[in-house]
């Protein structure tokens, strides 16, 4: 038996070596020009390695009206985030389909070579409406939609540059390194959690239920743009690196680091997470409340429900899903809503907004919320976030 085979069956890798690097960036100086976002540069490291599988490039109109509306590619398997390039009337106007486009990033590098295949006119109110449920500008990923250039550019990519690898190096793995990984270690089952928030006592104990029943966990952090108000990466990760050091079995636990950007389009982003972590090696994959939500636009246990919209099988990874948890005093130990039978006044549970507001104030938040060496990390991270604001 061997890890979990990736979605459609196959690793892309559109990641351009030797030779053929060399002849596109020499072809390059002639190419087009487009300027990427962000959103879309940490798409193209994510096609490149292939944690998009089974995309190769940006998708074409076919493939993007059937997500935006069936909640599939063209060829009918699962997928449920439009992976899209924008271009504005004007950028479009100097492209024609058949021009390689060199691609370059925020600050200038020469990213990856699109072979563009099709220009394409899409309504972006639509598309908030069926992937994002709101067409409210409020909503970050829709705000970012609204944003973008009114036309898409479909095609294969080729990507040359990869120097965004050496951020946060020791926990960048691409697909094909986090499986040979797994598979030296003997995992055949893996589950994975995806967090954009440091790590407490009610993610330790979603974790370590999970782990119980299966060889290995992976914490997959996500490193990708995320809300200016989320904890920087770096505290976040300092956090997970010390949990682990002293709470974690050393030989089944593995972090890594996940280079997405994040669309909070909840349970839509929450099939999109899953298929990226089968396409990391995982077999199962956490789904808690509200997955990649903001704000009040779905409902507590949509990101959950949302999998049970596909037949048995069309998924090969397997969803955990776990309620809200918390320390009881009556049960002396951490429980969730399902398992626990007292009333919430037996509850040790703090809210988001007042654990960041102790922290910042240099408090330490009970231990049954939080382990003291994470509270340190995040108090010593946030006291040197708000001394650089001032
Ligand atoms: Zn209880």
């Amino acid at each position: 038996m061997s890890l979990i085979e990736p979605h459609g069956g196959r690793l892309v890798d559109r990641e351009a070596r030797g030779p053929e690097r060399e002849s596109l960036l020499k072809a390059s100086v002639k190419m087009p020009e487009l300027s990427l976002n962000a959103r879309e540069e940490a798409d193209l490291e994510l096609i490149a390695s292939g944690a998009l599988s089974p995309l190769e490039g940006f998708m074409g109109e076919a493939d993007y009206v059937l997500v935006r509306d069936q909640k599939r590619l063209a060829n009918g398997s699962v997928w449920t985030i439009p992976v899209t390039l924008s271009a504005t009337e004007e950028e479009q106007s100097k492209l024609k389909v058949g021009d390689d486009v060199a691609l370059r990033s925020r600050d200038g590098r020469l990213v990856a070579v699109l072979h563009l295949a099709e220009i394409f006119k899409y309504d972006k109110h639509l598309e908030a409406e069926r992937v994002y449920q709101t067409a409210e500008e409020k909503h970050p990923g829709v705000k970012a939609l609204y944003d973008q250039g009114e036309y898409l550019l479909g095609g294969h990519v080729s990507v040359v540059d990869n120097s965004r690898r050496a951020e946060f190096a020791p926990y960048r793995f691409t697909p094909r390194e986090l499986r040979a990984l797994f598979a030296e270690r003997g995992w055949r089952s893996v589950v994975a959690f995806q967090t954009r928030n440091p790590v407490h006592r009610a993610h330790e104990y979603i974790q370590k239920c999970a782990l119980e029943t299966v060889d290995g966990l992976l914490l997959h952090p996500i490193v990708g743009e995320t809300k200016s108000d989320d904890i920087p990466a770096t505290v976040r990760l300092r956090a997970y690196e010390v949990i682990i050091e002293h709470y974690y079995p050393q030989s089944r636990t593995q972090l890594a680091v996940l280079p997405a950007a994040m669309r909070y389009a909840g349970p839509r982003e929450a099939i999109f997470h899953a298929i990226i972590r089968q396409n990391y090696g995982c077999s199962h994959f956490i789904v808690g409340r509200d997955h990649a939500g903001v704000g009040n636009y779905y409902g507590t246990y949509d990101a959950q429900r949302i999998f049970g919209f596909f037949e048995p099988g069309e998924l090969k990874i397997t969803p955990m899903f776990f309620d809200n948890t918390f320390f009881c005093r009556r049960c002396a130990s951490m429980a969730s809503l399902k398992t626990c039978p007292h009333d919430q006044s037996h509850h040790v549970s703090l809210g988001g907004t007042r654990v960041r507001e102790m922290l910042s104030q240099g408090e330490i938040p009970p231990i049954e919320f939080t382990r003291p060496e994470v509270a340190q990390v995040l108090i010593e991270g946030l006291s040197r976030i708000s001394a650089a604001a001032a």
